[in-house]
């Protein structure tokens, strides 16, 4: 069975706390590990704080996350149609950042990395990015099979 859900929101740093708990709630009929929990919860946080921040650098415009449970698997998108990423392979290389002045330490897309099993990102200049990722919760569908 397949289960979706859509959270669309202004990019006020207020609503990076809602995206957060709104997934965690969403992912909670999975029944995952309150370790898996945080590990969603961390990578929904730098990835909503990161369209807010830097997609949307000036102004209020719309971020939406959408997320997909099935077969034991979470999948996760959290897009902006705000500035983009010009080179998206050095944007998720380590501590790398464009707003060091924000005091940002460029550990997002690491974190995103290391909490999740797969995450893409998709760009462009000027149209905006989405972050898709991918976690396997609990058992998940092949090791209920054994
Ligand atoms: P930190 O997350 O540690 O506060 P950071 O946000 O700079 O610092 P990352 O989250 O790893 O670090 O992101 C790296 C860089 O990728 C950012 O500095 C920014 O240039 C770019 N970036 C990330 N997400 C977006 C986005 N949604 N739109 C535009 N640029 C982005
Ligand atoms: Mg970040």
């Amino acid at each position: 069975m397949k289960n979706e859900m859509t959270l669309a929101f202004d990019s006020r740093s207020e609503n990076e706390g809602f995206a957060r708990v709104a997934v965690a709630a969403f992912v909670s009929q999975l029944n995952p590990t309150m370790e898996e929990v945080a590990d969603i919860r961390t990578a929904v946080s730098e990835a909503v704080t990161n369209a807010i921040i830097h997609g949307y650098p000036d102004g209020i415009h719309t971020v939406v996350v959408r997320a997909a449970l099935g077969d034991g698997l979470l999948e996760l998108w959290v897009t902006d149609e705000g500035v983009g990423i010009e080179d998206v392979k050095q944007a998720m290389e380590p501590l790398y950042t464009s707003r060091p002045e924000l005091e940002r330490s460029g550990m997002g897309f690491m974190f995103m990395e290391a909490f999740m099993d797969q995450v893409e990102v998709q760009s462009e200049l000027g149209t905006g990015t989405t972050v898709h990722m991918v976690k396997r919760i609990g058992q998940g569908f092949e090791r209920q099979e054994d």
